[in-house]
């Protein structure tokens, strides 16, 4: 059968299992997402299950489509698009379109992505005055909600302390805000339709087949969720790897495996072994920082693939010399494999987003291409959240943050005071600004202080603007055209580019071009995967069926609040290298992957209060690297910090493990990498020229130094130092001038 080629014996046995309920648990890079996937298809193909009727949830939206596009080969599109696949909050804001009036939720309600999540409460703080930091009590609301947790849960006799008070004022607040604007925040996507099937289990009574990607980072709320949705027909299959929790700190419970196999006496769990994804090298290494947790038990992992070269680690005197290192790493090992790896083979994985500032500067400074995932993410750009919070609007008017973000941007002459005045009469009147608007300008309310003349025929503009694009969306055809038409439309009615040219003198073009990928983005990304079909109809449950441009829009917007990160897959875009958090590379890989700042501090964080979900966090980043992995620390992390402190998490005895310069790239090397990434090796004539367009000034050596000679080399990095034991304590001690 097609579909079992190229699965080994424990991945088939996964894949064909007549099990009810299915673990597949197993390390990184043993093809559990791919087992999962041809397991979608096994069970349409050989089980005859309805496609409609299996849900399919993974990780990232990336993962999503990614496994769409696979399943379009194994079943073919017509199949593959009746599938309910996605991430766990797009499944759940599909039961909510559809379902969501049984529990009284406002249809077209709109989803409060973390930036407006944090305006809200910033707002409530400011406006009563509170102590309490917005970031923590937006973190402990989460929480609370993560916990499947909601207002009523919270104590009913006030607490004493003031902190406590304040927290209990700001949930409310934050959840009448919420309400008053119709949104839900992504905690409640979820905890929602747990309401919804928890009073109307009859939603889901088709549902055949329930699959879930990465499991040991579900929480509490999302393992009540797997039980309702598999309560029909206890059919579930579950794919992960407690070594790779690293969600705790967001609720996330790797305890839900074990609490499966209690619920479900039936499991039946099966381990698979072979990694087909790293050298031994890079998987020697990482299980030695796993191994070092002494509670985990000891698992299998064995190595398909060559020994490889070792892992790479290397001192810098300072941050940016280690951003400068691993900008002319990168063009290093481009250049000297001669065309084998581009761009986007390259990863640059870091344990805090912030650390991406000096990373970015050296890449674009050396004409290095990247994206950055995971940290401020491409729909954040200034330029493009303005579009998308006008498609929100039109979308969704009764939004007041999205719709404050954009009454007076660009500037319409409406002032702070004009635009506290609305809310304020929205407050008294239970109105959304979009309606208050709306009676300010008909006179129909009356702010204490008047709206100037001009002020008003600008609002008026806006309105009519917002109106306009809500009848082009009812009206475009086909409906997958709506996106990328009213982003045409909102460019060119506001005269964007030019607003950009005036307002960034500097680098408006580069922000031009973010429009213009987006309007790419826009166009292909609905055609590509096509609108999401409607869920299978239920006798006697009323659905909402919405196909129309308005679900389109809707569909289209929620991807992007859903997305953790730079999910405008780059189709015909030019190859990047990846920027990105450790915590969004879950699940991917690439052939060379940079892990940068791994000190005490950086990795575990200061803040961290697990230390063993730290260490798995380096395990991830780590077993990510397929062919090249290399970690890299500054010596002193600024002028009058002392020297950095290595991570613990790395195995004694290192010169074992690890080399201290980059690899050589010689022959072997490449045959290596080519045979791991099953890529041509190079000819040597490539090879040859590659070498003569070498660039003077080689990376290869120890020291890379700033041209000016300005500042001698650190003392320790010249030399073979013996060894590299002693990690774990100032590196000064060990590394003394031979
Ligand atoms: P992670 O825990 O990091 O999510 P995973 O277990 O989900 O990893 P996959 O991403 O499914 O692993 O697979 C890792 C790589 O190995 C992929 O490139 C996949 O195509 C490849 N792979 C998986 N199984 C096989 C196989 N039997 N033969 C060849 N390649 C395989
Ligand atoms: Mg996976």
């Amino acid at each position: 059968m097609q579909l079992l080629a190229g699965l080994n014996l424990a991945q088939r046995a996964a894949v064909t299992s007549p099990a009810s309920v299915l673990q597949v648990l197993a390390p990184p890079g043993s093809g559990k997402t791919k087992t999962l996937t041809c397991r979608v298809a096994y069970l349409i193909s050989h089980y005859g299950h309805n496609p409609q009727n299996v849900i399919c949830c993974t990780f990232t939206i990336k993962a999503a489509r990614e496994m769409r596009e696979r399943l379009r080969g194994l079943v073919g599109d017509q199949i593959e698009s009746r599938l309910v696949l996605g991430t766990i909050h797009s499944i759940c804001r599909r039961y909510l379109v559809a379902y969501g009036h049984l529990i009284r939720i406002p249809k077209g309600f709109g989803i409060a992505d973390t930036s407006d999540t944090n305006s809200i409460i910033k707002r409530i703080c400011k406006r009563l005055s509170l102590s309490i930091e917005p970031k923590i009590a937006r973190a402990r609301i989460s929480s609370h909600k993560a916990k499947g947790k909601t207002l009523e849960d919270l104590p009913k006799k006030v607490p004493k302390e003031l902190k406590e008070q304040e927290f209990i004022t700001v949930f409310h607040e934050y959840e009448t805000a919420l309400a008053t604007s119709k949104l839900l925040d992504y905690d409640d996507l979820l905890l929602r339709c747990v309401d919804l099937l928890r009073a109307y289990p009859a939603c889901v009574s088709n549902v055949e087949a329930l699959l879930i990607d990465e499991f040991q980072d579900t929480n509490i709320v999302q393992f009540e969720l797997m039980k309702l949705f598999a309560s029909a027909n206890r059919k579930i299959t579950i794919v992960g790897d407690p070594d790779q929790s690293i969600y705790g700190f967001r609720a996330a419970e790797i305890e839900n495996l074990n609490r499966m196999r209690i619920f479900y006496l039936e499991t039946v769990v099966i381990n698979l072994e072979e990694n087909y994804r790293s050298t031994s090298a890079v998987l020697k290494l990482a299980q030695d920082v796993i191994e070092q947790d002494e509670n985990r038990p000891q698992k299998k992992m064995k190595a398909t693939h060559c020994h490889g070269t070792r892992p790479v680690l290397r001192r810098l005197p300072n941050p940016n010399e280690e951003a400068l290192w691993i900008a002319s790493e990168i063009k290093r090992t481009m250049t000297m494999t001669g065309g084998l790896l581009i761009h986007s083979d390259f990863a640059i994985l870091l344990r805090s987003a912030y650390l991406s500032l000096l990373i970015e500067r050296a890449l674009t400074n050396a004409g290095i291409p990247y994206r950055m995932v995971g940290g401020q993410r491409f729909f954040d750009r200034v330029e493009i959240r303005i579009i998308i919070d006008y498609l929100r609007t039109i979308s969704h008017p009764e939004n007041n943050q999205a719709f404050l973000a954009i009454v007076n941007t660009p500037s319409r002459k409406i002032g702070e005071t004009a635009i506290a005045e609305m809310l304020k009469l929205g407050e008294e009147n239970k109105l959304s600004l979009w309606l208050v608007a709306q009676k300010v300008v008909s006179g129909e309310l009356k702010p204490t202080k008047k709206l100037t003349r001009p002020a008003e025929q600008e609002l008026t503009r806006l309105l009519s603007l917002i109106k306009a694009g809500r009848q082009m969306t009812d009206t475009a055809s086909p409906a997958a055209t709506v996106p990328s038409k009213l982003i045409d439309f909102v460019v060119k009615s506001l005269d964007y580019e030019n607003y950009l040219k005036k307002k960034y003198k500097d680098d408006h073009e580069d922000r031009i071009e973010n429009v213009k990928e987006l309007v790419t983005h826009a166009s292909e990304v609905l055609l590509q995967t096509g609108a999401e079909e409607p869920l299978a109809t239920i006798a006697g449950v009323d659905q909402v069926v919405s196909n129309g441009g308005q679900e389109v829009l809707a569909q289209f917007l929620a991807n992007i609040v859903l997305s953790t990160d730079v999910e405008t897959e780059e189709g015909n875009d030019k190859p990047r290298v990846t920027i990105s958090t450790i915590h969004s590379a879950k699940g991917l890989e690439w052939p060379v992957v940079f892990i940068p700042a791994i000190y005490e501090g950086s990795i575990p964080h200061s803040r961290a209060e697990n230390t063993d979900e730290e260490r798995r966090l380096l395990y991830v980043a780590m077993t990510r690297a397929q062919a090249l992995l290399t970690m890299t620390f500054p010596i002193m992390q600024s002028r009058d910090q002392g020297e950095s402190i290595i991570t613990q998490f790395l195995p004694n005895e290192l010169h074992h493990h690890v080399s201290r310069t980059g690899p050589l790239f010689d022959d072997r090397v490449i045959m290596d990498i080519a045979s791991i990434l099953r890529r041509p090796v190079p000819s040597q004539e490539d090879l040859a020229k590659a070498l003569q367009s070498m660039p003077e000034e080689d990376s290869r050596e120890d020291d890379i130094w700033p041209s000016d000679g300005s500042r001698k080399p650190f003392p320790m990095l010249a030399g073979d130092a013996q060894g590299l034991q002693g990690f774990g304590r100032p590196l000064g001690d060990f590394f003394s001038d031979q």
